[in-house]
């Protein structure tokens, strides 16, 4: 079968490399990829926004399944163009995706079906979220409504940093995606990522992963999309994923398929595991980045089989989703200068010897030159590696990355600091 993935960042290298693994996958095409993924793929130029252009390049190809990495073109609707013109797409339509787009949404979701879920209110001016701002006390969770790539969300510790986040959304700091915010209360405990794969109807858990969103050690400094991850969560034991799949997922998916938008891919639930169990704190309509780097070297079934039972509603037949005892960790290497303004141009050498140590380089922000491999974005390479637990993993990745000659980079040491403390103890 011919494949189209659309995407360019490690996310993407890594279901590229997952994917060309099986037998089933005859050409995969990825639009527009990256030199690390192009070491599987034939890299094409498409516009992803141009629905009637990637729906002919598919009829052209004969693309039995496209795999749609990034939120974006999903909340544009990508998978519905492709689904009327009866070609087989991973992820889900424009409706279903308001899981992603709109946290309002989601919260409203929430309270009719009684998922678990941190306190909240809706508004769509400063005057109402100011005069409510209070009820939850302090700190408050602010959140702009849309997309607003993971920078759209304040933490105020106190009134005044609360009204200052709310003029600021309202002034148009996220631009259309704080046009409506969210305020929520405060949650306790450690958070984990539950990925579940779901045709609309049968759902299934699809492993578990903890990611390091701050670029500082010790989890310091501003967010960033993802500096590293280890999978899986030990922190959500089987107890605590059932109830989760239970309380959490199984409703979400039965309640978008009775409201006639359901949910078809991955759904990625970003749970606060709190005192009084799991509690939701968002939902992404995609695979994590970096979570994907850690759950596809772990991942033992065919990949290709498992996303087309997805796409073509037959989830229920799929062979049972086998991942490998091991543990796996990524680090997440990125250009001096993120989660900011990234310094562009700076050589990257060594992957091939990095390759050797037991681990997998994925590409993110890179590009080909003439010079060689060069730093094209914020987040450029993620190592990842296999091992007996966690602080195994760890260990092989960091001596991957020793190989890896990126002089403009930066990384964290410290990624998984959490769970090897739990291995010490
Ligand atoms: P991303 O795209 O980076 O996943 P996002 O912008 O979609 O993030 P959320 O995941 O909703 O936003 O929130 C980002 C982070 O803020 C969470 O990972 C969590 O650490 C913190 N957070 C969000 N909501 C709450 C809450 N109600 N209580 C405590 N912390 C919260």
């Amino acid at each position: 079968m011919n494949i189209l993935l659309i995407g360019s960042g490690g996310r993407e290298h890594a279901l590229a490399w997952k994917l060309a693994q099986s037998p089933l996958t005859d050409s995969l095409f990825a639009a527009p990829g990256n030199p690390g993924i192009a070491e599987h793929a034939e890299l094409v130029v498409l516009d992803a926004g141009d629905h009637a252009a990637v729906v002919a390049f598919c009829k052209a190809k004969t693309i039995g399944l496209v795999v749609i990495g990034p939120e974006g073109p999903l909340v544009d609707g990508l998978a519905d163009s492709l689904r009327a013109a009866d070609v087989p797409a991973f992820g889900p339509g424009k409706l279903a995706a308001q899981l992603e787009g709109s946290k309002g949404f989601t919260k409203d979701l929430c309270a009719l079906h009684n998922i678990p879920t941190a306190a909240f209110s809706r508004h769509d001016n400063a005057a109402s979220a100011r005069v409510s701002v209070g009820a939850f006390g302090y700190p408050v969770v602010i959140k702009a409504d849309g997309l607003a790539a993971g920078k759209g969300v304040v933490i105020a510790e106190n009134e005044t940093e609360a009204l200052a986040a709310i003029d600021a959304m309202f002034d148009g700091a996220h631009g259309i995606a704080g046009t409506e915010i969210v305020i929520e209360e405060f949650l306790t405990g450690e958070e984990a990522s539950l990925f579940a794969l779901t045709d609309g109807t049968t759902v299934v858990a699809f492993g578990s992963a903890q990611d390091h969103k701050r670029v500082g050690e010790g989890d310091i400094g501003p967010n960033t999309g993802g500096m590293g991850a280890y999978s899986p969560a030990s922190v959500l034991t089987p107890a605590l994923e059932a109830e989760a799949m239970r309380q959490i997922i199984e409703p979400t998916v039965t309640a978008m398929r009775e409201a006639g938008m359901p949910f078809v891919g991955v759904l990625y639930a970003g749970l606060m595991l709190t005192p009084d169990g799991p509690k939701l704190i968002e939902y992404n309509a995609r695979f994590g980045d970096p979570e994907t780097q850690v759950l596809m070297p772990r991942f033992e079934g065919d990949l290709t089989a498992l996303l087309l039972a997805v796409a073509t509603g037959s989830l229920a037949t799929a062979p049972s989703l086998l991942f490998c005892e091991k543990a796996a960790l990524t680090v997440v290497i990125a250009a001096r200068g993120y989660p900011g303004v990234p310094e562009k141009g700076g050589k990257i050498d060594g992957l091939a010897q990095a390759g050797k140590r037991g681990s997998v380089v994925f590409h993110a922000g890179t590009s080909a030159s003439e010079a060689g491999l060069i730093a094209t974005g914020g987040r450029v390479l993620a190592v990842t590696a296999l091992g007996l637990n966690v602080t195994d993993a760890k260990r092989s990745a960091y001596t991957a990355i020793d190989c890896i000659d990126f002089p403009t980079g930066f990384y964290r040491r410290d990624i998984g600091w959490r769970e090897v403390q739990r291995e010490l103890a």
